[in-house]
């Protein structure tokens, strides 16, 4: 395992072990990660849960693709749940606890293994590069001996709200007073005062009830830990984060921003999904005209109310847009004694549809959001849906539901002004008013202005001598240095 170098040095060959929180939205970026390390000449293993592993092997171009490549493979290790436990939104603490309990045994047990004796004949790993979300994944690599990086695939203006949790507890700003105004403005995250509001922060700080509140206790504590990383990467760019990622920089020195990772690795048409792709919206869409189109998706986690789906329905109809709406087959909330079935619809309703609108299962996101048909996109924003918009340069409308969503809309709307927020609101007559505003309003050009003016931005910072090409360079110098 050892090559010469130019200087005569003998050095090992850098293999780095690329190690995902098991959510679609961290494996997509993950993978993009991946694949431009393994790009730049570096061993790739990418570690998934078996779970995970199934679900990619069946859905996902990028899998057969990678794993054609000589120095790159993928591996699993069991998550700890049960095959009928669900990995939904519901559960998600409880996955996050037993990747921390029950999966860290076998992770330690993998990174042994790769560590002394290599069954495949690959070198040893030399670099962890595991979620932020995971910060045992630090204590067991260092254990082991091998140097740990740290990749949190939420924004940094949400990194650097779950860094100042501890100062808004100390300071009485959450938990929120009973019947506080979600409009008040938040002090205590530097940066944003003349901005952000209590609805605006992430949604586990409007959800705690008092001060050992699991959930903010996790998120913070989780977030906290990420110094404790050799260094810590994140999907953003300078330009657009800058003020966040300098904050960060104090708690964490080493932080790369190398987003937006979907237009670094420029492979668009190959995502990491764990779901099966309809590509006939593809068709559709070529059917339809420039800019028509209203493309709706809430992710992969985000579930919604019967109520919430039906006046959201009744709103995209209302607005007179044609659409494309990813409805996944576990969209709606079942809990709470409903029936299997999903509600009636009315007969308009369906009949609009039919004409000028598209529901699929799951789409190809980023080639949707790139087509010259799509003239907006309804997100719950989620950072990697954000980010993929900013790279296509489309306007948004967000509906945010929880995490770094209330956060990310706010900087969508009021900071980069690419976007309006319909945070909290969900009535038909709200959806066909802002629906329409951003596709044919008194903002729509600003809207659609500033969008194009952000991705060439985005462009810039990942073209050769950008600041996220760069950022990526040091990192991979960072990788090889563990090495040498
Ligand atoms: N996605 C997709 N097809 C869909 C819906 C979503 O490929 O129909 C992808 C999307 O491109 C993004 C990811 O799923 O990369 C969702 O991640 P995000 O962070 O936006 O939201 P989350 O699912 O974590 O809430």
């Amino acid at each position: 395992y050892l090559c010469l170098e130019m200087d005569g040095c003998r050095r090992k060959e850098a293999h780095v072990l690329v190690f995902p929180f098991p959510g679609q939205g961290m494996v997509n970026c993950m993978l993009k990660l991946a694949d431009l390390l393994s790009g730049a000449g570096l061993h790739v293993t990418f570690l998934n849960t078996h779970h995970n592993h199934r679900r990619l092997s069946q859905f996902s171009g990028a899998l057969s693709r990678l794993a054609q490549r000589p120095k790159f493979r993928f591996a699993s290790i069991p998550d700890g749940l049960s095959e009928e436990e669900t990995r939904s939104v519901f559960n998600f603490f409880d996955l996050e606890e037993s990747m921390r309990t029950r999966a860290a045994t076998s992770f330690r047990d993998l990174l042994l293994a790769y560590r002394d004796k290599d069954t495949d004949g690959w070198p040893p790993v030399t670099c962890v590069i595991a979620d932020g979300l995971m910060p045992f994944t630090i204590d067991v690599s260092e254990e082991v001996g091998i140097p740990a990086i740290m990749f949190r695939t939420i924004s940094a203006c949400c990194v650097w709200a779950y860094l100042c949790i501890p100062n808004l507890l100390e300071s009485g700003e959450i938990p929120f007073p009973e019947g506080a105004d979600l409009d008040e403005p938040v002090r205590g995250v530097a940066g944003m005062e003349s901005f952000l509001r209590r609805r605006d922060l992430p949604s586990f700080c409007r959800q705690a009830r008092d001060q050992m509140d699991r959930e903010l206790q996790v998120m913070s504590s989780v977030t906290a830990s990420t110094n404790r990383a050799r260094a810590l990467i994140l999907n953003t760019l300078e330009s657009l984060e800058g003020s966040a990622l300098s904050h960060i920089r104090k708690h964490s020195p080493v932080t790369y921003a190398v987003g937006p990772l979907n237009a670094q690795a420029g492979t668009s048409s190959d995502s990491g999904s764990l779901w099966q792709e309809d590509r006939d919206c593809m068709t559709w869409l070529h059917a339809q005209p420039d800019r028509s189109v209203v493309y709706v998706s809430f992710g992969s986690l985000t579930v919604v109310t019967r109520e919430e789906y039906m006046e959201f329905w009744h709103g995209l109809v209302d607005s007179g847009q044609r659409f494309l709406w990813v409805v996944r087959s576990d969209l709606i909330n079942m809990r709470g004694g409903g029936t299997e079935e999903k509600p009636a619809v009315p007969a308009e309703v369906e009949e609009w549809t039919r004409d000028r609108g598209c529901i699929v299962g799951w789409a190809p996101q980023e080639e949707v959001l790139a087509h010259p048909s799509v003239g907006c996109f309804v997100t719950h924003s989620g950072w990697n849906s954000t980010l993929e918009c900013i790279a296509a340069g489309k306007p948004m409308l967000c509906w945010p539901f929880f995490a770094d969503q209330q956060i990310n809309s706010r900087f969508v709307s009021a900071v980069w002004e690419i976007g309006l927020d319909m945070k909290d609101l969900c009535g038909r007559s709200i959806v066909e008013k802002m629906v329409r505003e951003v596709m044919e309003g008194e903002r729509s050009e600003e809207l659609r202005r500033n969008a194009r003016e952000m991705a060439e931005m985005a462009k810039k910072s990942v073209a050769e001598g950008g600041t996220s090409y760069n950022d990526l360079q040091r990192l991979i110098q960072h990788i090889m240095s563990f090495s040498s």
